[in-house]
Formats: structure tokens, sequence, C-alpha cells
């Protein structure tokens, strides 16, 4: 193997070790961050989800409570949860774990959170800010690829970026925030042509699609900077990424393993943006 294994798990645990000191020093001052995790309904996977979040803001310090509501939660009884802790003055960040069960409407929940509480950064709001590169909250995980490639230590001025993938919580933000660092991007989806083709002229490229293993170590440049966000369980009930790790860390010069890659770094921006929406909220930013 020859390329660089970027260590998503040991960067976020320094993350998570940096935002420690920080949330003593903001307890030194009266201040607590505080997250309001909300779950509706009992999949197996959101349930993970939430228990990991509140186990990280236990770890760094942050005040979590959780608002675990049945399946068949109303419409208005979400929504009245939500601008309830939009003015609950010790929460500064609230999550509301997706997906929600079908008869509730997605976009109108994420819509109500208070755009300066929306630390997932889904709210049309924030989506705008960071298009126009206004400060705002970054999405979680397109923060952490980014955060990722800039441990590299890689300048990315002028080089030519591929995304794989054009949702809007991976592969658009993502795009978004390659261009903001004078990438050339291009971005890819399932319509594209001849992807391997465009892959191959990739210096950074960045896996959101959600289909094991598809890139292959000879659509990689060599040398380049690979980052796999996908997360696919396999029929031996293993997490493959969306790259073939075998022949693809053959080729690049650095690559991200699923999983510890850019999984644990979601979670330490989540605490990054809770921790930056409490400073907010007490004018120290
Ligand atoms: P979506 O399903 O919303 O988007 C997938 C994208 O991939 C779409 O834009 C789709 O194109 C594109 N695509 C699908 N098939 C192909 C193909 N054959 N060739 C090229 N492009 C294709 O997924 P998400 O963006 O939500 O997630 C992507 C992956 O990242 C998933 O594996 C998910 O589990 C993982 N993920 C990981 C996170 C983490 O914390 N590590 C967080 C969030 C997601 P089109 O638009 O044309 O349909």
């Amino acid at each position: 193997m020859s390329a660089k294994i970027i260590d998503g798990k040991a960067v976020s645990q320094s993350i998570r070790e940096e935002l420690r000191t920080e949330v003593a020093a903001l307890k030194g001052r009266g201040i607590t961050p505080g997250l309001a995790v909300v779950i509706v309904g009992d999949d197996p996977a959101s349930r993970v989800y939430v228990n990991n979040k509140k186990r990280a803001c236990a770890e760094v310090g942050i005040y979590s409570e959780e608002h675990a509501l049945p399946a068949g939660t109303r419409q208005e009884e979400l929504l009245e949860l939500v601008r309830r802790l939009n003015q609950d003055p010790a929460i500064h960040g609230i999550l509301v774990q997706l997906p929600l069960p079908d008869h509730l409407d997605e976009k109108a929940v994420l819509n109500t959170i208070d755009p300066d509480k929306d630390v997932d950064g889904f709210h049309p709001v924030n989506v705008g800010r960071m298009v126009v590169g206004e400060p705002c909250f970054l999405p979680c995980t397109p923060h952490g690829v980014l955060e990722l490639i800039r441990r590299t230590g890689i300048d990315l001025t002028g080089k030519r970026a591929v995304v794989i993938g054009r949702s809007n919580i991976v592969g658009k933000p993502v795009a978004i925030l390659l261009l903001q660092q004078n990438a050339t991007v291009t971005v890819c989806h399932s319509k594209t042509r001849d992807l391997p083709a465009i892959c191959r002229e990739a210096d950074v490229l960045v896996a959101a699609v959600g289909r094991a293993e598809m890139v292959k170590g000879d659509w990689i440049k060599p040398g380049a900077v690979v980052i796999d966000v996908g997360v696919n369980r396999g029929g031996d009930h293993k997490l493959y990424g969306d790259v073939e790790f075998a022949s693809a860390s053959q080729v690049a010069g650095y690559i991200t393993p699923v999983p510890g890659g850019v999984g644990p770094m979601t979670i330490a921006m989540l605490m990054k943006n809770t921790v930056q929406a409490a400073k907010r909220a007490h004018g120290l930013e």
C-alpha cells in the first residue's frame, strides 16, 4: 500500500479534546453549551446515532437532553417542541434526528429550527449563508470532509476536485466548500457520463454515493487525496465505503478508511457547532 491513511478517528479525538478544554473555559464563565436531540419513533439506526451523539456530548462536557417522541407523533406536536426549544436559553443547538416517520414533513420541521440553533446546518438560511461565504453553521459531514483534507496539509488552490454525489446533505455542500478553497470542482451524479475518466483527473476525489466499493483503484490519479464518505452495510454485515479500499490505497496519496474516516468527524463537527452556537449566544463570537 502506498497511500497514507487519514485517520478520522484520531483527528476527531483531537478535536474533541480541544473542545473539552474550550467547554471547561466556558463553564468557568458560567456558560454550559447545551444540545437538544429530538428523535421520533424507534428506528434502530437512528437510536444508535442519537446514543453516540449523547455520549460525545458527555465526553466534551456539553449538556444534552433527549426528546424521544413516539412514532405516531403529530406534525404540530413536533413543531411545538421545536418552537419551545428555540426559546429555551439552556439550549444552544437543536438536532432533529433524520429520517422522520413518513407522515411528518421533514422540511417544515427543519425550517422551524431557529437558524442560530441549527447546529446540523440544514436550515435554508444557513445553507444560503454557506453559499455566499457568510458566517454560518456548516453541515457536519461536509465540514468534516474539508477538515480531513485540510489536515493533509495540501493546499486546494488550483487543484482539480471531483465530488461524486449531489445530495443536499453531502455532495452539494462539499462541492461549495471545495470551491471556496479555490479548487476547480466537478460534481458528478447518476447521469454523469464516463465517470471513471472524470475521476482520473481528480487531485482530490470525494465519493458520497452510497454504493459499496463503486470507485476502483484504476479510477484514481496517482497521489490523489481520496475521501470516502460512503457507509454501506455488506451482506457479511461489515461496513464498506464507496471506494474499493484495497485497490485505491495502492494508487492514492492519501485515503480515508471506512469505518474510521469521515464517520467520526461528523459527530466531532456537531460538537464544534454546538460550542460555537453557545459562544455566539453569549456574544463571544
Ligand atoms: P443520497 O442517496 O442522497 O445521494 C447519493 C448521490 O449519489 C446522488 O447524487 C446520486 O445521483 C449519486 N449516485 C448514485 N448512483 C450513482 C452512480 N452510479 N454514479 C454516480 N453517482 C451516483 O446519499 P447521501 O448523499 O445522503 O449519502 C451518500 C453516502 O454517504 C451514503 O453511503 C451515506 O450512508 C453516506 N453518509 C455518511 C455520513 C457520515 O457521517 N460518514 C453522513 C451522511 C451520509 P442522483 O442525484 O443523480 O440520484
